[in-house]
């Protein structure tokens, strides 16, 4: 073990500590091994495009040996640490890997036709590595075509970066920071944790952590279509243009918060949660892929194909699924109330600036008119979804 490693497994213990792969496949040991040399490349890349971060902090960035999906930012003595449940990579890269294995999903991918009918589990919002041990034999089921099976690890790949950049995104913008020198905390679970903060402040928070990350895909799409972006001539066929690199992040980051499902949420309650639910989530990253695109036309275009993406991962869903799968939770995010309540949160962080300023590493702006939600634009697409 490195000393950063010792560091990160001491920071880490209540969690479960350092993971450390030891599969007997050994292709899974380098896959892990890979993914963290993915996350340096992304924190070089950090930030918008033609903006690096000022200083950037050295950031201890492993994985935890813990069974949930979940992930961590964190600060210790001027250290941070950036913790992703291991249990994560294999929970995402198998629902990847699962769908692209299905013949009705994704048909435009390689040769659909290779794959075998009938590979479905039975509620395929797997969050637990337990879940995915108990519904089928085969942990990992592969594509059996090999340009599908390519497309599931970019996929996989897509989601895993996003998980790590709004990690990341906590300790540039300065939440880690701020959030311990408020309440004398240092750590920003992903799920299930509440740190004591005001809820609409943390929701901000984790928000604002959501658009980073979503700008950190939004460059790498431009990046893979410029260059090499350390992509093989296989994965860049997946991104000619900016329209398949819009779905397929899309398709990724949807799919990622989809494997929560839906919690039964009302609208009066939207302030009892620390993180906002994850149809709002989503809803505010399509918000986010939209403002990117400042030409005219891809402005017109961009949330069709974000509902495209969206789509298609509801019916992959289903597909998946023995059990009759709810899309309640994208459906919720739609209400008026929602987007409404979304734009709530996305102007509270013009309240929190001031205080994150001396924390971040990067200039932090204020939210204009045009970072907003337009609700009565993003309302017409309920119909869509729902048949
Ligand atoms: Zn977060």
């Amino acid at each position: 073990m490195t000393e950063h490693q010792i560091a990160f497994d001491s920071h880490f213990a209540t969690k479960g500590g350092l993971f450390v792969p030891a599969f007997k496949d050994d292709n899974l040991n380098e896959y892990f091994k890979w993914l963290l040399i993915e996350f340096s490349w992304q924190k070089r890349n950090y930030g918008f495009s033609g903006e690096e971060p000022v200083n950037p902090p050295f950031v201890n960035t492993e994985f935890i040996n813990a069974l949930s999906l979940n992930a961590y930012a964190g600060a210790k003595d001027g250290n941070y640490f950036i913790g992703i449940n291991a249990a994560t990579v294999i929970l995402v890269t198998a629902l990847f890997n699962r769908m692209l294995a299905n013949p009705n999903i994704l048909t435009s991918v390689g040769d659909p036709l290779e794959e075998e009918p009938g590979l479905k589990v039975f509620n395929p919002e797997i969050t637990h590595f337990d879940q995915l041990y108990l519904s089928s034999e085969e942990i990992l089921i592969f594509p059996k075509n090999e340009v599908r099976r390519k497309f599931a690890f970019l996929l996989a790949r897509t989601a895993l970066n996003f998980l790590h950049n709004h990690e990341y995104a906590h300790i540039i913008l300065g939440h880690v920071d701020y959030s311990h020198a408020e309440r004398g905390v240092f750590e920003l679970a992903e799920s299930e944790q509440n740190i004591g903060m005001n809820n609409l402040d943390v929701q901000t928070l984790e928000l604002d952590a959501d658009i980073m990350a979503t700008y950190m895909g939004l460059k790498f799409i431009n990046f893979a279509n410029l260059s090499n972006a350390n992509l093989d001539s296989n994965e860049r066929s997946f991104y000619t243009d900016w329209q398949n690199g819009t779905f397929n992040f899309s398709f990724a980051v949807y799919s990622l918060f989809r494997l929560f499902g839906f919690k039964n949420h009302s609208t009066s309650e939207l302030l009892n949660f620390d993180h906002p639910p994850e149809g709002v989530r989503q809803v505010n990253i399509f918000n986010t892929i939209l403002k990117g695109y400042t030409d005219a036309e891809k402005y017109q275009q961009v949330p069709e194909i974000c509902f495209l993406a969206a789509k298609q991962v509801e019916f992959a869903f289903q597909e998946m699924a023995e059990k009759v799968m709810s899309n309640n939770a994208i459906k919720f995010a739609f209400n008026y109330d929602v987007l409404v309540h979304t734009n709530l949160i996305t102007n509270n962080w013009n309240n929190l600036i001031e205080k994150l300023k001396k924390y971040c590493f990067v200039p932090l702006k204020p939210y204009v008119e045009r970072d907003l939600i337009d609700v009565e634009r993003f309302r017409n697409f309920d119909a869509d979804l729902l048949y």
